[in-house]
């Protein structure tokens, strides 16, 4: 979501007449974008202000922040950090030309925290995205859930969806100018409700987020992926739409965070572990193998012994294709920042370790199996251990390398798995496609 704000940023700001650099040397003007999610992050954007200020001998830039903690800490940055002059909300993105103009203009300090206009239009201009390949497409935004450790509602505010024709005219446009893969993204795809059904009247499916995955595939893009789903929103006609649709691709994120519905409770997930394993059910019984992916917290407040056993329990069981593990960290102005913190850092630390390793046998199985079997890969660039060898990723969203030149990027090729990593595929190219 923060690269396709910068994105979108970056298209306000060309249009407006900025010249745009990847440098910090020299520029005029510095604005950067923050995540909020861990505390840690949003310290080291204090720490990399300073910097820049320190390595800049001449004329200091006019600095910014934009993104979550510009939400969250509004004009109080000012006072914790004093050389910035502007800050600009996660629902001000498109207002940045005319927030810069004002700080250009004199005013000292300028701030705008207020919500998206439902004027602005979402447009992205194809020079500022991050691929020429690959793009990403917001189909929601913001989060209603209130899950307890999470700081995104408060900063990214509550849920709003685009509509289903200002969707699918966007991945129109980018299937005609060559994109081979958009993802659809948001803190929660699958509770997209826009507020009116224009361009989904013609398509089946039993919730909104499933007629829009139908229309979306019907524009012919060869990939589309979709990320994060939430189970509670889970619907099995998601998998229904993927079956009937060959470029709807083969990955389904779905986020559990713990297998103790006790602690479920404590998180205010709003789903229990049976109504997540119904889910798994569904996708592992599909036509297509459709890989799932998942993220566990460990460590949570009042987590015990039994209830870390039962995440155990529960990735054994589900044979996860990749697992994102965090370890819990509090998050100031969460109501899990007033839970007393139960657990240990060695305890976080050893239950850590626990799930790795437990993980890394299971995904183990799952990356042998595709040992002689062939895959497609949308070719990304070469890959960054070896520059002889190409990078990209399978519809399933497994990282393949494979001996290439770089004619390949942003094509779709088949290569035969001939090895298998704990994290990637390697295999040898059988030709494009
Ligand atoms: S669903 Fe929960 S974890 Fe995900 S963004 Fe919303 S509050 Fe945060």
């Amino acid at each position: 979501m923060n690269v396709a704000d910068s994105e979108r940023a970056a298209t306000r700001l060309r249009s407006a007449g900025y010249e745009l650099t990847d440098s910090s040397e020299g520029a005029d003007v510095l604005i950067f974008n923050t995540c909020s999610v861990r505390e840690k992050a949003e310290r080291k954007v204090f720490q990399r202000i300073n910097h820049v200020r320190r390595e800049r001998a001449g004329k200091q830039p006019l600095i910014g922040i934009m993104g979550c903690v510009a939400q969250l800490e509004g004009r109080a940055v000012f006072d914790s950090s004093p050389p910035v002059r502007f800050v600009i909300g996660t629902g001000a993105t498109d207002r940045i030309p005319e927030l810069l103009e004002r700080v250009e203009d004199g005013e000292e300090r300028v701030s705008d925290l207020g919500i998206r206009q439902e004027t602005e239009v979402w447009d992205v201009s194809p020079v500022e995205r991050h691929s020429k390949h690959i793009a990403f497409v917001p189909v929601i935004e913001g989060c209603n859930k209130f899950c307890t450790y999470c700081i995104v509602p408060y900063s990214r505010g509550r849920e709003r969806s685009r509509t289903a024709a200002e969707i699918v005219t966007e991945v129109r446009h980018l299937s005609d100018l060559g994109y081979k893969e958009v993802q659809l993204i948001g803190q929660n795809v699958n509770s997209y409700r826009p507020k009116a059904v224009d361009g989904l009247e013609k398509f089946s499916g039993a919730t909104p987020f499933s007629k829009l995955l139908r229309a979306v595939a019907s524009t012919g893009i060869p990939r589309i992926k979709f990320t994060t789903s939430f189970p509670r929103d889970f619907h099995p006609d998601i998998v229904g739409a993927i079956e009937e649709n060959e470029n709807l691709c083969n990955w389904i994120h779905l986020p559990v965070q713990t297998g103790s519905n006790r602690v479920l409770r404590a998180m205010r997930r709003g789903h229990q572990i049976e109504d997540y394993w119904k889910h798994v059910e569904t996708i592992k019984n599909a036509r297509r193998r459709i890989s799932l992916t998942s993220d566990i917290i460990v460590g949570f407040p009042c987590e015990t012994a039994e209830d870390f056993a039962d995440t155990l329990g529960l990735v054994e069981r589900c044979r996860f294709d990749g697992l994102y593990i965090f370890k819990y960290s509090e998050r100031k102005g969460t109501p899990a920042a007033r839970l007393t913190d139960s657990v240990s850092a060695s305890e976080k630390a050893s239950r850590f370790i626990t799930l790795e390793r437990l993980q890394t046998s299971v995904q183990e199985g799952i990356y042998n199996s595709y040992v002689g079997s062939e895959v497609t890969v949308l070719v990304e660039g070469a890959s960054a251990r070896a520059s002889v060898d190409m990078t990209g990723h399978t519809a399933c969203n497994k990282v393949v390398n494979f001996r290439g030149t770089s004619g390949l990027v942003g094509r779709l090729v088949r290569v035969r798995v001939t090895e298998a990593k704990p994290h990637s595929l390697y295999g040898e190219f059988l030709g494009a496609m």
